[in-house]
């Protein structure tokens, strides 16, 4: 989905931004998380930035929609990481020439075998610790031009939002620290290490999105979202289906539609 397809810029702060995969807010009852993260990619200022890499599942299709924009994997120059959590940073060896980012806080706690670590791919957190192109990232600070780092705790210790400033409008990237649309409304979380902090995050995360008219949330498990007259609107069609093979055949396919309309 591009911006631009909804209504709104395909470009801010000199980035093109292409939300390659979206997130899906739930669960399987029966056969746990689903792990259907937002990915995104930012091109602009001389690099081609992946944010986020979402879980195993996605390789085909991270693969088959860089392509469609006439990329291959090894043109990807970053992969900026929020957590560490798996359906988030396993697929950063596809992209072998890229530098890798995140917090240094969250990968320590990540590795750090503490029992409130969960959602973790322990190898891939521990074999990105000791990467040579990896870089920690500062709060508070530029991690690349016009995209600004906050500490977003709760999900995890070292969770970090994004802030693409704009012309007209931000663009916040809160990923995990506002995993969907329901969370932001309520100011509820589901999944976190800490209830308290993460509702600080969320109220600050409001904060920053009431600061700009126009400003859009991109949460980590759900549709960009935007406020209109108070009032909280999704952007985008939702893509989100199972198909199952329950037949005898491979040619009956019973398709399954995730979303309401
Ligand atoms: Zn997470």
């Amino acid at each position: 989905m591009r911006l631009g397809e909804v209504g709104w810029p395909t470009t801010l702060g000199g980035y093109e931004i292409d939300i390659l995969v979206q997130g899906y807010p739930g669960k399987s009852v029966h056969n746990g998380g689903l792990g259907w993260s937002t990915v995104t990619l930012l091109r602009g200022h001389g690099r081609v930035i992946l944010l986020d890499t979402g879980g195993f599942g996605l390789r085909a299709a991270l693969k088959q929609r860089l392509g469609a924009l006439g990329l291959a994997c090894d043109d990807v120059t970053d992969v900026l990481l929020s957590h560490s959590h798996w359906d988030h940073i396993v697929n950063y060896p596809l992209f072998p020439r890229a530098r890798l980012h995140i917090g240094q806080q969250d990968l320590e706690w990540a590795i750090s075998g503490d029992e409130s670590v969960y959602a973790v791919a322990e190898f891939y957190a521990q074999q990105l610790a000791r990467e040579p192109r990896l870089t920690y990232l500062e709060i508070g600070k530029e991690a690349f031009p016009s995209i600004r780092t906050e500490h977003a705790p709760g999900h995890t210790p070292g969770h970090l939002l994004f802030v693409l400033v704009g012309e007209d409008r931000d663009l916040i990237f809160a990923q995990d620290a506002a995993k969907s649309r329901a969370e932001l409304v309520s100011l509820t979380t589901d999944l976190t290490i800490d209830h308290a902090q993460s509702r600080a995050t969320l109220e600050n995360i409001w904060t920053l999105w009431k600061a700009r008219d126009g400003t859009i949330v991109v949460p980590g498990h759900d549709l960009p979202l935007i406020l209109e007259g108070g009032a909280v609107k999704t952007l985008g069609e939702r893509q989100a289906a199972i198909v199952g093979f329950l037949g005898d055949s491979l040619e009956e396919q019973t398709h399954f539609s995730l979303s309401v309309r």
